[in-house]
């Protein structure tokens, strides 16, 4: 069986970083960059214009932007392999990595296959509807866009980060209405006390969203109070789904210690699991600052760890 130093599970600013460090670091690496797992490249893939990532000041397509992180990876000497992985081996070096077509030993193994936004199927919230035309999964990353500005805002959700998020959103918008299914939000004290006390923010308590309604963007939505049952349609200029995310793990089955929240630990500073040899880079390690600069630079992190304890190991 083919036996490579280096092996990346996973695709998006996380992964390609780590190829393109890898690749200079004359590791070979090989990229497993998923198939039906999720777009390759990524979250990114999934959204227009990024106007966060440093060097683009006119902002760039994400898409585009994932595009010449492959192209700087690819051109920098890593192979990918367009599959998923189905499984790993852990328990013995060199590890064994099983792909959907292919099956590889390594020496080492970054995981970088990212988190996936859980969104809600609502009518007219999915693709082809107003997906990314007014509805999206993060308020940090898209919330300055200017149609939403001076907007009624609504965020799904009624955790930390869904207070969170509707607090960021009263920069740009009119007024931010943070839907709740419940008549408690199930966050901290403090975060709590900061959104009811805040003048911009309404909890529209016991209430779920309905149906996202619009033209070419969004126009309204109906909610419907759990309770009585009524039905209202309200004017509305964005929605923000604001109820987690799942980091995508289930292949690993085990072999790596988790947090309880289902996310990778990682050593504090570094990227090494739980498995000598092992390391995790991205939103399946981070659960707090999860954006495209910072995956990227737990993927440089992780080709780094990776590379010193690949030499560590040849000198012992
Ligand atoms: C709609 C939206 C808009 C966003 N906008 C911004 C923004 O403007 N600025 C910003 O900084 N951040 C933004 N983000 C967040 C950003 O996309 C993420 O923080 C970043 O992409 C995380 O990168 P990652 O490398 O961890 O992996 P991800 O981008 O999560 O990608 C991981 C990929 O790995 C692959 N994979 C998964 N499982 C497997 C498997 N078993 N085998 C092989 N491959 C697998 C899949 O292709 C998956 O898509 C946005 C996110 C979303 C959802």
């Amino acid at each position: 069986m083919d036996k490579r130093k280096l092996i990346i599970i996973g695709s998006g600013p996380a992964a390609y970083t780590a190829g393109i460090y890898a690749a200079r670091a004359n590791l070979s690496p090989v990229v497993f960059e998923g198939f039906y797992s999720g777009p390759s490249g990524g979250q990114l893939m999934t959204t227009t214009e990024v106007e966060n990532y440093p060097g683009f000041p006119d902002g760039i397509l994400g898409p585009d932007l994932m595009q010449q992180f492959r192209l700087q990876a690819a051109k920098m000497g890593t192979t990918f392999l367009t599959e998923d992985v189905l499984s790993v081996d852990f328990s013995s070096s060199p590890f064994l990595v099983k792909g959907s077509k292919t099956t590889l030993q390594a020496s080492a193994v970054i995981i970088a296959t990212g988190a996936t936004a859980k969104r809600l199927d609502v009518l007219g919230a999915g693709e082809g509807e107003f997906w990314q035309k007014g509805v999206t999964a993060c308020a940090v990353c898209d919330g300055a866009a200017p149609i939403f500005r001076n907007q009624d805002l609504y965020v799904i959700g009624g955790g930390d980060s869904a207070i969170e998020e509707a607090i960021f959103l009263t920069k740009f918008g009119k007024k931010v209405f943070l839907v709740h299914r419940r008549d408690e939000l199930r966050a901290s004290k403090v975060m709590i006390q900061r959104v009811l006390n805040h003048p911009k923010v309404e909890v529209l308590w016991n209430t779920v969203l309905v149906q996202v309604l619009g033209d070419t963007i969004v126009r309204s939505v109906i909610l419907e109070n759990l309770q009585t049952k009524e039905k209202k349609t309200r004017e509305a200029g964005g929605v923000f789904f604001a109820i987690g995310h799942t980091p995508n793990t289930s292949f690993l089955s085990g072999q790596v210690t988790l947090e309880p929240n289902g996310y990778i630990q990682v050593q504090p500073g570094s990227t090494k699991t739980s498995v000598e040899g092992v390391f995790a880079a991205g939103d399946v390690q981070d659960h707090i600052y999860r954006q495209a600069v910072t995956a990227a630079g737990s993927g440089c992190m992780a080709a780094l760890d990776a590379e010193r304890w690949l030499s560590h190991k040849e000198f012992s």
